[in-house]
């Protein structure tokens, strides 16, 4: 694994990034740097967008309007994700902050809300989850953006669903089983994790799922874990045994 920078601050930004390349920094971003991150002319951090690598850069111009960084040299080379989505019926505020955040740093490529019966979120607010999946990708050097969809319904999520694509339904009511094993059929292919929310799946979704040809019903031990951990659980076993943890 490359070394890990952990002195440096790290930016997202949107611009194109290459050698020699100047990057203005509009009002928010330049007063993150300057008040938050307490950079100033001269001072030097990790810039990346997603899709040019990661990038050491200089800042050129620190004023109150704007900021002004000017590219140095390439960090990293850009990295993909696995092929590994989250599907999680929607918590509150905090609950929901953390689950996303916690996706991100465990690899998801794309996050997906799925509003099933018993889903206590009355709205999901997507900006705030994109604003939280950038910063989690920040803090932890992730340099692919995972995609965060709008919510959708389940029954239409499956309905759309391309066959190819393993969904790990964990199901707080399946019996305990060999996960390992489960999973490790699943490896090289492209798999998806289903959360369910607070209240659990009710009996029609629970049927629903199973009838599926591409579900892969999932024991996550014998205690019922909060949603928000069931999430870190999922993906850790996910990718431990079929995901990227393995060289
Ligand atoms: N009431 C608790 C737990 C609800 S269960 C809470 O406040 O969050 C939430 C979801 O986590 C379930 O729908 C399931 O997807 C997952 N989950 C929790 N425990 C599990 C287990 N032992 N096995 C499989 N999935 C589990």
């Amino acid at each position: 694994m490359a070394s890990y920078d952990f002195s440096s601050a790290r930016l997202c930004v949107d611009d194109a990034l290459k050698a020699g390349a100047s990057i203005t920094l509009e009002a928010n971003a330049s007063n993150y740097v300057r008040n938050v991150l307490r950079l100033q002319e001269g001072s030097r951090l990790l810039v990346f967008n997603g899709r040019d690598g990661e990038w050491l850069a200089e800042i050129t111009t620190a004023g109150k309007k704007c900021t002004v960084l000017l590219l140095v040299e390439q960090t990293r080379p850009q990295h993909g994700l696995p092929d590994i989505w989250y599907l999680f019926a929607p918590l509150k505020h905090a609950r929901l902050d953390y689950m996303v955040q916690k996706a991100v740093e465990m690899g998801a490529s794309l996050l997906q809300p799925v509003i099933t019966r018993r889903t206590q979120a009355a709205r999901v607010n997507t900006d705030r989850m994109r604003a939280n999946a950038v910063e989690a990708a920040e803090q932890c050097g992730i340099l692919a953006l995972a995609e965060v969809e709008n919510p959708r319904k389940l029954a239409d999520v499956l309905a759309g669903w391309s066959e190819e694509r393993v969904l790990v339904f964990c199901d707080e009511d399946a019996e305990l089983g060999d996960s390992l094993r489960q999973l490790d059929a699943c490896r090289g292919k492209p798999l998806a994790v289903l959360i369910g929310p607070e209240g659990g799946f009710d009996p029609a979704e629970r049927a629903l799922l199973l009838e599926q040809c591409f579900t892969l019903r999932l024991s996550l031990g014998p205690r019922i874990l909060r949603a928000d951990t069931a999430a870190v659980a999922a993906l850790t076993v996910v990718q431990a045994v079929c995901g990227d943890w393995k060289a």
